[in-house]
């Protein structure tokens, strides 16, 4: 049977290889786990081999894992659809917020953010793939929005993340992949991370500059939405 810790070992390798081939530092490229649906237990084995950063969907699910794990010092990104009511709770839970896509959410992100805590690191989600995506701002409507987000006090405006549609064609992925890449590149603003890679992509995630890779089921072994 194969454990976290093994699976961690196996992406990490992943990891460092595209990395190589890449021609660029493996240290550059961060592995956040994703360990939605997964409980906190999951979460404890992948801390105590070596994972710091958990990505979460879910707000009421994330609450109650971080509530079993406050022994452990973990940074909590959130990186699925935002509601304007979930903002607070994601104000005060969460280190890096990856799913910002509308102006409205980063004000009230900046305005709920708790004065004793360090500004929220915000990552925007841009569509990359047009209608085959609801999420994610529209690439045209992506230098005002971040313009303005780069302007909030208690935020931290990072770079864009991004979730192409799932192929696997090798040549599809970078071409999706390459092209957040250029659109952060065209924005004039100082970024520093592309959140962009899952399980069956990273290493092409990885090529064009990913510094976030956000693994799940490669991690954690497959979800069960069954009996959520
Ligand atoms: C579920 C999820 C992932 C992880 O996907 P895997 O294919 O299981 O690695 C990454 N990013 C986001 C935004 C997700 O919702």
């Amino acid at each position: 049977m194969t454990t976290i810790a093994d699976n961690i070992t196996a992406v990490a390798a992943r990891i460092a290889s595209a990395a190589q081939a890449a021609g660029r530092d493996s240290a550059d490229i961060g592995l956040l786990a994703v360990s939605k649906t997964k409980p906190a237990a999951a979460v404890r084995e992948a801390h105590a081999a070596g994972l710091r950063d958990f990505g979460e969907n879910y707000l009421q699910e994330a609450l109650g894992k971080q509530a079993e794990l406050t022994d452990l010092p973990l940074c909590w990104h959130f990186i699925g659809p935002i509601q304007s009511n979930k903002t607070r709770a994601i104000a005060e839970h969460f280190d890096w917020v990856h799913s910002v896509d509308r102006l409205k959410i980063a004000q009230r992100l900046s305005e709920q953010r708790p004065a004793n805590l360090p500004p929220l690191n915000i990552c925007i989600q841009v569509n990359v793939s047009g209608e085959a995506s609801k999420s994610g701002c529209a690439p045209a409507d992506l230098p005002a929005l971040a313009t303005a987000i780069a302007g909030l006090p208690n935020l931290k405006l990072r770079g864009l993340m991004a979730i192409p549609e799932p192929t696997e064609d090798r040549a599809a992925q970078d071409a999706a992949f390459a092209a957040v890449r250029t659109l952060q590149d065209s924005l004039n603003l100082p970024l520093d991370t592309l959140s962009m890679g899952m399980s069956h992509d990273l290493e092409s995630a990885i090529a064009q500059g990913a510094t976030w890779v956000r693994i799940g089921t490669a991690l954690f072994g497959a979800r069960d939405y069954g009996q959520a």
